[in-house]
C-alpha cells in the first residue's frame, strides 16, 4: 500500500479528472460494458477524454482470451463510432488497446497502431530465458525482474506505445528487493520517463488487487524523474471509471508533487 494514502486522500471528493485512458470492455471476456457505456459514465463524471484500451492478444504466447486484431475490425472500433454518434459533441473519445510488448515484433504494433488511437504498454507476460511468465501467477526473483524490466523498457524505447500500465505489476508475487531489482526498476521507469511514455498509476491494484500496486517504489522514481503520469482507472465496469480508489490516487499524485498529465500523445 503506498503510504499515507487514505490519510493524504480524505479531501478525494474534490478532485477533478480530465481524462482516463485505460479502461476495458467486454470483448476481453472479464469485463462489462461497450463503449457507450463508458462514454456516458464519463460525460456524467465531467471528463473531457475517455480512452478504452481492451486487452489484445499478443504476438507471440497469447496466455488469456483476449480480444483477437480481427475482431477488433469487426466488433471494437465499431463500438467507437457509435459512441461518438452519441457523444462525440460533449467528449472525446480515443480507441486503444492494452498490450504485451515482445521484442522483434514491432510490426505486429505498428499494424495494431494503424487500427487504433494509442496502444497501452502492459507487460502481464514477459518471457524469461524463453518463458512465458505471469506477474500475476508465477514466482519472481531478481531474474525475473530483470528480464520484465527490460521487455518493458524496450517496448517504450520503440515510440509506439502512449502510457505505460501499472509498471509495477512485477512486485504482485513480492519478490525480494535487492539491490539489482532496485537497479533494474529504476533504470525502466528512467527509459520509461526518457521514451516520453506516460508512465501509469492504476487505481484497479487497489480496487481488485489489494493494494500490491502502485508502489511507493513507483511513485519516488516518477518523482525523481519528472515523469510524465496517468493516473488510470483500468476500470473492468463502466461504475469504476470515477470511483474512490481512483479519485483517491488522483489526489494522491498531485499532492505528492507528480508530473500529472491530462493529454497523452496518440495518432
Ligand atoms: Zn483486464
Ligand atoms: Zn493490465
Amino acid at each position: 500500500m503506498l503510504k499515507d494514502f487514505y490519510k493524504l486522500t480524505d479531501d478525494y471528493g474534490s478532485i477533478e479528472i480530465k481524462s482516463n485512458y485505460h479502461n476495458h470492455n467486454y470483448l476481453c471476456g472479464h469485463a462489462s460494458g461497450n463503449v457507450c457505456d463508458y462514454a456516458e459514465q464519463a460525460v456524467d463524471n465531467g471528463l473531457d477524454i475517455i480512452g478504452i484500451s481492451d486487452h489484445c492478444v499478443p504476438p507471440v504466447f497469447p496466455g488469456a482470451p483476449y480480444v483477437l486484431p480481427d475482431v477488433i475490425d469487426s466488433e471494437y472500433l465499431p463500438q467507437f463510432d457509435k459512441a461518438r454518434a452519441l457523444y462525440g459533441d460533449k467528449i472525446e473519445i480515443l480507441s486503444g488497446v492494452e498490450i504485451e510488448y515482445f521484442e522483434g515484433y514491432d510490426e505486429y504494433y505498428a499494424r495494431l497502431l494503424k487500427k487504433v488511437d494509442y496502444l497501452v504498454l502492459g507487460q502481464h507476460e514477459y518471457l524469461y530465458r524463453g518463458i512465458a511468465r505471469d506477474s500475476f501467477f508465477d514466482g519472481v526473483d531478481d531474474g525475473n525482474v530483470a528480464a520484465y524490466c527490460n521487455s518493458v523498457a524496450a517496448g517504450c524505447k520503440t515510440g509506439l506505445f502512449s502510457v505505460l500500465a501499472h509498471p509495477d505489476l512485477i512486485f504482485y508475487r513480492n519478490p525480494p528487493v535487492t539491490r539489482k531489482v532496485e537497479l533494474e526498476f529504476e533504470n525502466m521507469i528512467k527509459t520509461a520517463s526518457d521514451s516520453g511514455i506516460a508512465i501509469e498509476l492504476n487505481a484497479n491494484g487497489i480496487r481488485n488487487h489489494g493494494f500490491r500496486y502502485p508502489t511507493d517504489m513507483l511513485v519516488d522514481l516518477c518523482k525523481k524523474y519528472g515523469a510524465a503520469v496517468v493516473v488510470s482507472a483500468d476500470a473492468h465496469s463502466p461504475n469504476c471509471i470515477c470511483d474512490e480508489f481512483t479519485l483517491r490516487l488522483a489526489a494522491y499524485a498531485r499532492i505528492k508533487g507528480l508530473n500529472v498529465i491530462d493529454r497523452i500523445k496518440h495518432g
